[in-house]
């Protein structure tokens, strides 16, 4: 049986960051993974080339049933911190909208600068190892697949449940759970919305079709591009509202976001008056998009032959266009995971357990899920790099 300072369990971008920082402080680190690979959703992130922060990173950009839990630590490790380590690294990189940082070349690049950190801070990482059985005496015991191995710390990395074929398991619930702590109820998060088949045969042809919008859902508003799929919608505003949409309620999506509407419809009652609502918004919108929408949602005829009302109310249904999903594509394409370990039961300072000494939390595990753009791996290097000084 061997003994370690820490165990850290889950080799993903929030277990890397803490075994550097506790290997740093010269403790010895053990990390522990069932996959046969560390950080395999960090290869596969932003399109393979890692969306690994964003500039404008904020509290604003979390959401958890206790908004302020993430303060302190993206004060203590924030974006600007990654940024630096990545420059160190010389890694190639740019900011592509919104403040998101992307590597130039590949998302390995971000995986290997965090693989020699560890290399340098004496970590060992033990991969396809999967964890039987854990106890708490006066230290903890774990039993692997592996052998038995003790230690002073605990750390539960494990991540969330989206992708399960990137090695997604539910362990870190239960592991809260064997320890008395609280979890929230957990769902998925920056994913497609799926819609009723009465709405999927009006919008079928739209497949592929993106456009500028905003889209809204319980009070939050996201503005950017939308896109039609075969089984609903997504595109980053649907990804974005995804977070905050909530099974039987409905979005509103404003198609022209960037226009005066009313003013320019009314300008074309003037200056094209025996044009088709439906031609002048193909103008505007996809081509196709526009057809649609006259088809089942618009009045559709030559722009001079509206009323005040009726022209009223097409803007209305232009700017406010309504829709209610069904679902959304559940963990298998969802980005990130709501819900989780109950932050209230976790020091926001150490993330260690309140209730149990030695055992700590951190990462998508945990209730804090960012926006999309880089925020999530921003939570598992701050929430990472502040527990590692503690362990
Ligand atoms: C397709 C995709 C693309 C993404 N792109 C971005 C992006 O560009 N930018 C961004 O900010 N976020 C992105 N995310 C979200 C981001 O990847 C996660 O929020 C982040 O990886 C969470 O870090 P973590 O360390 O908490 O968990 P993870 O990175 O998920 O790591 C958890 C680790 O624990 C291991 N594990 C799980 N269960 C067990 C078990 N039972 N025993 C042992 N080990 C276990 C897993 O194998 C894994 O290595 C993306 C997510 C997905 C799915």
């Amino acid at each position: 049986m061997s003994h370690h300072d820490v165990i850290i369990i889950g080799a993903g971008a929030a277990g890397l960051m803490c075994a550097i920082e506790a290997g740093k402080r010269g403790r010895r680190v053990l990390v522990l993974d069932h996959s046969n690979k560390p950080g395999k959703k960090i290869l596969l992130s932003g399109g393979g080339r890692c969306n690994f922060t964003n500039r404008h990173a904020s509290p604003a950009n979390f959401l958890s049933n206790n908004p302020h839990f993430c303060i302190s630590a993206l004060k203590r490790y924030s974006q600007h911190d990654f940024e630096a380590m990545v420059q160190r690294y010389k890694i190639p990189y740019h900011e592509k909208t919104l403040g998101q940082l992307f590597c130039d070349d590949s998302a390995k690049d971000i995986l290997n600068m965090l693989l020699t950190e560890c290399e340098k801070a004496n970590v060992e990482i033990k991969l396809s190892t999967h964890i039987e059985t854990i106890e708490k005496r006066e230290q903890f015991y774990l039993t692997t697949s592996q052998g038995k191995v003790t230690s002073d710390s605990l750390v539960i990395a494990t991540g969330g449940l989206s992708f399960p074929t990137m090695g997604a398991s539910p362990f870190g619930y239960k592991v809260a759970e064997q320890f008395g702590l609280n979890v929230l109820p957990v769902r998925a998060g920056l994913v497609p919305l799926t819609l009723h088949e009465k709405d999927l045969e009006k919008l079928a042809a739209l497949s592929g079709v993106s456009q500028e919008v905003i889209a809204t859902s319980s009070n939050k508003d996201f503005s950017e591009a939308m896109l039609f799929t075969h089984r609903g919608l997504s595109g980053p505003a649907i990804l974005q509202i995804s977070s905050y949409w909530q099974p039987g309620t409905w979005i509103h999506i404003n198609l022209l976001p960037h226009l005066n509407v009313v003013d320019y419809l009314q300008e074309k009652q003037i200056s094209r008056p025996k044009v088709e609502l439906k031609t002048l918004l193909g103008e505007l919108l996809s081509k196709r998009l526009a057809e649609i929408l006259c088809e089942h949602w618009l009045l559709n005829k030559p722009i001079n032959q509206y009323t005040h009302k009726e022209l009223n109310d097409v803007v209305a249904a232009l700017e406010n266009w309504p829709i209610q999903p069904n679902g959304t594509e559940g963990y298998r394409t969802a980005e990130v995971t709501l819900g989780g370990v109950d932050t209230n039961e976790i020091s926001s300072k150490t993330f260690e357990s309140k209730k149990v000494p030695g055992l700590f939390f951190i990462g998508e595990v945990l209730d804090v899920t960012g926006h999309l753009g880089g925020f999530n791996f921003q939570w598992a290097w701050s929430s990472g790099f502040c527990c590692g000084q503690f362990t």
